[in-house]
């Protein structure tokens, strides 16, 4: 069965953590393409200082793609399968994952497995996600492990995960959907956030980000400290 996966985020700016966890995860979880799709209007956080496009184009520049809306394995992919979707820039409203995740079911039809890749952390907060509950029905769900999280052991979540939980890569690629897998990563110690920090009082983010996208933050004047 072909293998699709998603790791979205705010990318604001994309960086190296990103970068080494969307290569790990596609080798590990043996996906055909991965797909990083930036969160146009986050509904959980504060909306990002810089605009969806600016953290698209980054993107594109970072993993050297051109922007690609569908799920279609071309011959021009790239060796290393990552993707920048921009599915969520061209939506209406706030950039629900279930929403994403329906128009991808759609798309693939039901015979693709369809990995949903998250972090520890998002995992714990999943309950206060939109129709979390129906996540699983379109695709599985892998949790990147990071240092000091742990899975739920009550609550909705820790209830929802029951049944769902594998140790087994293999079931992913077999089955389209429904099971949650716990992935354990390379986790640089790389925050965009503090990157955003280092740009706004002039430090350096050499090998932080890649040096095409701190061309692109210079050259359109992103992340000084009025817009940071
Ligand atoms: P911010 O500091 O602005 O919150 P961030 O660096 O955490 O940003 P996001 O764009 O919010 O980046 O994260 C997108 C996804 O990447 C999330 O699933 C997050 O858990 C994951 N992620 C972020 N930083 C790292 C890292 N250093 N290593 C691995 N995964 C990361």
């Amino acid at each position: 069965m072909k293998a699709v996966g998603i790791f979205g985020g705010t990318f604001d700016p994309v960086h190296i953590g990103h970068l080494r966890t969307a290569v790990e995860l596609r080798e590990h979880l043996g996906l055909d393409e991965l797909h990083l799709i930036p969160s146009a209007r986050p509904p959980h956080r504060e909306q990002p200082g810089v605009s969806a496009e600016h953290r698209l184009a980054m993107l594109s520049l970072a993993i050297g793609s051109e922007t690609h809306g569908d799920s279609v394995v071309s011959a021009d992919l790239p060796a290393d399968g990552l993707f920048a979707d921009d599915r969520e820039l061209r939506r209406e409203g706030l950039s629900y994952t279930v929403e994403t995740l329906a128009q991808l079911r759609a798309e693939l039809g039901a015979n693709v497995a369809l990995c949903l890749c998250i972090g520890m952390d998002s995992l714990v907060n999943l309950h206060s996600w939109q129709r979390w509950q129906e996540l699983s029905d379109y695709a599985h769900i892998v949790v990147a492990a990071r240092p000091g999280w742990h899975l739920p052991e009550t609550g909705p979540v820790a209830e929802w995960l029951a049944g769902r939980c594998t140790n087994d890569p293999q079931l992913l690629s077999n089955t389209p959907s429904g099971c949650v897998l716990v992935e354990a990563m390379t986790l640089l110690p790389v925050s965009a956030t503090q990157i955003r920090e280092d740009l706004a009082t002039g430090n350096s983010v050499r090998y932080l980000v890649p040096d095409a996208v701190i061309q692109y933050i210079h050259q359109h004047g992103l992340y000084k400290q009025e817009n940071s």
